[in-house]
């Protein structure tokens, strides 16, 4: 027989709330307001996906002289993984080395070892440097770019077969309810504040400016390796109809 106590309902029931409820509310919010499109069984915040405008291009976020107040993702946001992400990254962690230490020998030495890279304690979080990631580099010019990204190109390996899901993802936000919904959105104030360690505001050009493509369209690849390519079609068919529809 099994001396296991069963947990207090009340306790599990405030546990799903302390997480989700944020998230709920929100979700209802964009109900109420006609943002809420539903493509394939996913939740998808129209507004955010449909409506605003995002263009990636670190020159105007992080290159060395970037004017005081202007952020980065690269440089500002802890990126966190999980054990099969460091372990991918770890295996290849010869080809990453020398790849750094080619692209920044100044801060990267060949012989480095890959554990160096990680903050690995329970969490695991890529380690800053120079204040910035700890896998970017700088080219002749000073634009910041991902040494993850840029060994995956170099060799022809698939982006995701290296590079983190956040950073893969980012600006995108999928958040997945104990019921099994999903919601797929982007950060913005509000969303942060819905994380467990909101900044006070965000200072990325790329989402503040809101220039450039719909970020369903610049985010393509991303929500592709991420929903696969049938979902991007449904989810292309959906914007349009979004943004033809009266409430626009
Ligand atoms: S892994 Fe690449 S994309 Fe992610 S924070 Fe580091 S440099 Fe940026």
């Amino acid at each position: 027989m099994s001396d296991r106590i069963e947990t207090n309902p009340a306790l599990i029931e405030w546990l799903r709330d302390y997480e989700e409820q944020p998230w709920r509310r929100y979700v209802s919010g964009l109900k109420q307001r006609g943002e809420l499109v539903d493509v394939g069984g996913v939740m998808v915040d129209a507004r955010a996906l449909f409506a605003s405008r995002f263009r990636c291009d670190s020159k105007t976020c992080a290159m060395v002289d970037r004017p005081a107040g202007v952020e980065s993702c690269c440089e500002e946001y802890y990126v966190e993984l999980t054990l099969k992400e460091r372990d991918r990254i770890a295996a290849r962690g010869a080809e990453v080395v020398e790849f750094l230490s080619r692209k920044d020998p100044t801060r990267v030495a060949p012989d480095r070892d890959i554990a160096t890279f990680f903050d690995d304690r329970n969490t695991i979080e890529l380690r800053k440097e120079d204040n910035r990631c700890v896998f970017s580099y700088r080219d002749a010019a000073g634009q910041l770019w991902c040494g993850l990204h840029s060994l995956a190109l170099e060799k022809g390996w698939p982006i995701e077969s290296i590079k983190p899901i956040t950073c893969i993802l980012f600006p995108l936000v999928v958040f997945r309810f104990e019921n099994g919904d999903i919601l797929l959105t982007a950060t913005s104030e509000e969303v942060e504040r819905m994380f467990a360690n909101p900044k006070e505001s965000l200072k990325l050009p790329c989402l503040l400016k809101q220039a450039g493509a719909p970020m369903y369209v610049e985010c393509r690849s991303a929500i592709e390796t991420a929903f696969g390519k049938p979902f991007y079609e449904r989810l292309a068919a959906a914007a349009e109809r979004y943004m033809k529809s009266p409430r626009k």
